[in-house]
C-alpha cells in the first residue's frame, strides 16, 4: 500500500498522554480537563436514554439541538443561522473540519494554513488532493502578517483556515484581523473554515486590551463564505463526547451535509438531547472564561519563579512557555525528558509546524484541578 499520508505518524497527543500514563506524570499535554462535567448534564444523558432516544439521530442533528444552537448563536453573536439548513451537528469539531475541507478542496487547490497549526488541518487538505501553503505566525505575539498572507494568495487559493482563539499559541484575533482578511478575500473565490472551538475561553476582557472573541460570522464579507466550527467538548468539559457543529450559509451547508452523511451519517443521539436541554442555561459558557482565567493565573503564579519565560495566554486553555534560558535541547526531547525526570508532561510545539521549526517552546494545558497545577508549577520551578 502506498501511504496517502507519508509524513503522518501517531499524533503527539496520543504519544504524550500515553507517556504520562505509563510514567504516572502529571498530564499537562493533551488538551482535556482532568475534572468532571456538571452532573446536571450527565443526568440529562441518562434521562434521554430512558426516554428512548437511543436510535439513529437525523443526519443533520436532532432538531431541538439545532434550534438551541441557533438560539445561542443569535444571543451571543447576533447572527441568525437557520436550524433546518444552516446548522449541522458533527462528531466533534474534528469531523466538521474534515467535512468542510473535503467539501471545498479539489485536487491542486491551494489552502492557506497559519502555522503553528492544529494537527488535523493539513492531513485533511492532503487527503482532498489540496496543497497546503503556510503562513508562519511568529512569537511572541503570533499576529498574522497580512502582507505575507497577501503574497501567498494565488489564483489557485481556494480556502483559508482560521483558528481563533488559537491552539497552540492562545492568540485571539482582533477586529482588525477580520477586516484585513475580508479585504483580501472580498473579490476572490476563496472560502474560509474558522475553527472557533475555544470561542468562550478569552482572557483579560476587562483590561486595556478590550479583548473579545471575534467570530468570523460577525463580519458579513467573511460570514457568507465561512464554515464556522465549534465543539461542546471544550465548553462543557466533555471532550470525550466528540460532539461539535458547523454553521454555514445554506448553499455551503447543503454541500457540507453531502460529505457529513457519508463520513458519520449522524451523531450519538442521547447526548444531543442532553446538550439541547442544557444549552438553555447560559451560565456555563458565560462563566467559562473566568473559570479558566483563574486557572491560567494560578499556573502562571506557580511558575513565576522558574526560568521559563512566557506571555500570559490570551485565550484557550494552553500556555506556551519558552525554555531558552534553561537548555537548548529540541522541544520534543525536552518534553519526553521532563515527563520521565520530573513527572510533568507537555506538548513540544515544533510538531505544529510542517518543517518542525524549533522555537524552544513547550505548551502546557491548564484545564486541570488547582492541586495538579500547583504541583506541576513546583516541579517546573525546580528546574
Ligand atoms: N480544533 C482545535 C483547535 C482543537 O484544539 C481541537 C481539540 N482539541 C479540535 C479542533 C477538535 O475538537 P473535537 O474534540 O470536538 O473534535
Ligand atoms: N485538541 C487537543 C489538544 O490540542 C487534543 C485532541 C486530540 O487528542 N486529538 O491537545
Amino acid at each position: 500500500l502506498v501511504s496517502k499520508l507519508p509524513h503522518v505518524g501517531t499524533t503527539i497527543f496520543t504519544v504524550m498522554s500515553k507517556l504520562a500514563l505509563d510514567t504516572g506524570a502529571l498530564n499537562l499535554s493533551q488538551g482535556f480537563p482532568n475534572f468532571e462535567p456538571d452532573p446536571v448534564l450527565t443526568d440529562l444523558v441518562a434521562r434521554a436514554m430512558r426516554q428512548e432516544h437511543n436510535q439513529y439521530a437525523p443526519m443533520p442533528g436532532v432538531p431541538v439541538l439545532r434550534e438551541a444552537i441557533a438560539r445561542k448563536t443569535a444571543e451571543v453573536y447576533g447572527i441568525s443561522y437557520h436550524p433546518d439548513h444552516e446548522i449541522t451537528v458533527t462528531s466533534g469539531a474534528t469531523e466538521a473540519l474534515f467535512a468542510a475541507i473535503t467539501t471545498v478542496v479539489r485536487p491542486g487547490d491551494e489552502v492557506l494554513v497559519f502555522e503553528p497549526a492544529y494537527d488535523s488541518y493539513v492531513p485533511a487538505i492532503e487527503l482532498a488532493g489540496g496543497i497546503p501553503v503556510y503562513v508562519t505566525l511568529t512569537p511572541p505575539d503570533y499576529a498574522p502578517d497580512w502582507l505575507a498572507v497577501q503574497e501567498k494568495i494565488t489564483d489557485k487559493t481556494r480556502l483559508i483556515i482560521v483558528n481563533t482563539p488559537h491552539n497552540p499559541t492562545g492568540r485571539v484575533w482582533t477586529r482588525d484581523d477580520l477586516n484585513q482578511l475580508a479585504a483580501l478575500v472580498r473579490d476572490r473565490n476563496i472560502f474560509l473554515v474558522s475553527d472557533e472551538v475555544y470561542e468562550h475561553i478569552v482572557f483579560d476582557r476587562n483590561g486595556e486590551s478590550n479583548r473579545a472573541h471575534h467570530s468570523l460570522m460577525s463580519h458579513p464579507t467573511l460570514q457568507e463564505r465561512t464554515f464556522v466550527i465549534s465543539s461542546f467538548g471544550k465548553t462543557y468539559h466533555v471532550t470525550g463526547w466528540k460532539i461539535g457543529y458547523c454553521l454555514a450559509p445554506n448553499e455551503l451547508t447543503a454541500e457540507f451535509r453531502k460529505v457529513h452523511q457519508f463520513v458519520t451519517f449522524s451523531v450519538v443521539t442521547p447526548m444531543q438531547y442532553a446538550l439541547a436541554e442544557y444549552m438553555n442555561r447560559p451560565e456555563p459558557y458565560l462563566e467559562l472564561a473566568d473559570f479558566y482565567e483563574q486557572k491560567r493565573n494560578l499556573f502562571l503564579q506557580a511558575i513565576a519563579g522558574s526560568r521559563f519565560r512566557f506571555t500570559p495566554t490570551e485565550g484557550t486553555f494552553f500556555q506556551n512557555v519558552s525554555y531558552a534560558a534553561i537548555t537548548d535541547e529540541p522541544d520534543y526531547d525536552l518534553a519526553v525528558r521532563l515527563t520521565h525526570d520530573i513527572g510533568v508532561a507537555s506538548i513540544p510545539t515544533s510538531v505544529f509546524y510542517h518543517d518542525r521549526n524549533d522555537y524552544h517552546i513547550l505548551r502546557f494545558c491548564f484545564a486541570k484541578d488547582d492541586d495538579t497545577l500547583k504541583r506541576a508549577g513546583e516541579r517546573l520551578s525546580a528546574l
